[in-house]
């Protein structure tokens, strides 16, 4: 290596140049005088001597109207001292018309000796990135959400590192404003919603499985229903990132919750049907088992429908069953959950209560029931009766069928025993 021949640090400098395809310019604030080397008028589609001579207003009238204020007052302010480079991008105009994109670098010499007044730089052409830059992003305004990159440093904190100009729309938030402050974002979801989004990244993160998420934003006094779907990865050092987009699914979501709401609803009355009921009440026994709860259900049967069906029709016996429903709706708590089970059957499910206060809503169900007027189509009134059982969970059940079997035994028993009455134990 010693005895390796050196090049001239001329040589060395010419090879970097090369090498980097940097075009060079200096700039002498004394006299306006400008040198460029060949690469610098090559960029532009130019013999370095059509250029000349090369002048600080020669510079001017190639670039870009839109950057030249710019990148004049970036060099002015290096100029007074104030930033330890020049460093901006400018559009300088092709020998054919076309506009290149430049990114210049430079530095003023002066600082030791006043005498040598030179500012020097060099000239990249970056239209290449710059195309692609742009190819991208009018990708991302094509797409029907907005994209972004979401970082979690190891030490958990986070950010972003891209978000799409489609923030705007989305979110109202300009994507810078996003990158300097990520709670931009968060801040705008629904308080409720803030608990899962935040548990779904923490999970993603811990699995390094796809983040999918739906949760609600508020918007200008709106509520709008968001997906975000992520893939998370990890880099060198440890971070991860997800790549990611996130769409507006108001329509969607509202049509998905009108749905189960129909699914979980009795359509002539309105109340649930025997599906929620039946579902509600598998989890209140789970959680009765584990906890020790203690509940109570009420299962209604109306006396004598059919009589009421063929006395005044079937459209009578709905409104008495919409009426009757309306009764019970009225006199249960709102943690009680009342259901339309079948024909003119019905079930009551009461949580933390014991045999004792269910029997007293039972009865009093019953007294309303016999109490009301209800109407046939030539406004006669007539009344209605019922007849019911109350079943208490304890440790002599076992499960949901046995819960419903010993509701319909007391049920039938009221039956039997004459109608318009409560059983609340099996008969002796
Ligand atoms: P009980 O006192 O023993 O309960 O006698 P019931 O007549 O009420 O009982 P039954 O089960 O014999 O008759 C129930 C009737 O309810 C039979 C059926 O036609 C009628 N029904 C079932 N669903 C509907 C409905 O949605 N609308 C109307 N109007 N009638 C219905
Ligand atoms: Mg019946
Ligand atoms: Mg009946």
């Amino acid at each position: 290596m010693d005895n390796a021949p050196q090049l001239s640090p001329e040589a060395r400098l010419q090879a970097i140049l090369d090498g980097t395809r940097a075009g060079t310019w200096e700039w002498n604030l004394d006299t306006g005088e400008v040198l460029v080397n060949h690469r610098w008028a090559e960029m532009l589609g130019y013999e370095p001597d059509e250029l000349m001579p090369m002048t600080y207003e020669l510079w001017q009238s190639l670039s870009h109207p839109s950057d030249r204020e710019r990148a004049k007052a970036l060099m002015a302010r290096h100029l007074r001292g104030e930033t330890p480079y020049f460093d901006c991008v400018v559009r300088l105009r092709h020998k054919r018309g076309h506009w290149r994109w430049i990114h210049t670098r430079g530095r003023r010499l002066s600082d030791s000796d006043p005498a040598i007044n030179w500012v020097c730089g060099t000239h990249l052409d970056i239209s290449g990135e710059r195309e692609t830059q742009h190819r991208l992003q009018r990708l991302a305004e094509s797409l029907p959400g907005v994209i972004y990159t979401f970082v979690m440093k190891v030490d958990g904190s986070f950010g972003f590192s891209y978000v799409s100009q489609k923030s705007i729309d989305f979110y109202g938030i300009p994507p810078e404003l996003a990158l300097q402050d990520p709670d931009a974002i968060f801040d705008i979801i629904v308080n409720e919603d803030l608990g899962h989004v935040h548990a779904s990244i923490e999970r993603s993160a811990r699995n390094m499985e796809e983040w999918r998420c739906q949760y609600r934003v508020q918007l200008a006094g709106e509520v709008r229903w968001m997906e975000g779907v992520a893939q998370p990865e990890k880099d060198e050092v440890g971070q991860i990132i997800w790549h990611g987009m996130i769409t507006e699914i108001t329509e969607r979501k509202q049509l998905e919750l009108e749905l189960e709401r129909l699914s979980i609803t009795d359509e002539l009355t309105g109340l649930y049907n025997r599906r929620h009921m039946l579902r509600t009440l598998e989890e209140q026994i789970a959680r009765a088992k584990r906890y020790q709860e203690v509940f109570s259900v009420i299962a209604l049967d109306v006396d004598h429908f059919k009589q009421i069906n063929d006395s005044w029709g079937h459209l009578v016996g709905d409104q008495v069953l919409i009426q009757f429903a309306g009764v019970l709706s009225a006199r249960v708590r709102r943690t009680d959950v009342v259901a339309r089970t079948g024909g003119e059957e019905f079930l009551i499910l009461l949580p933390n209560t014991t045999n004792q206060d269910a029997h007293r809503v039972a009865e009093a169900l019953r007294e309303a029931t016999e109490r009301e007027d209800f109407r046939n189509e030539d406004s006669e009134t007539f009344t209605v009766t019922m007849s019911g059982g109350v079943v208490t969970w304890d440790d002599g059940l076992a499960s949901i069928r046995e819960l419903l079997s010993r509701c319909d035994q007391r049920l039938y028993q009221a039956k039997r025993e004459g109608r318009n009455r409560i059983v609340v134990s099996d008969q002796p």
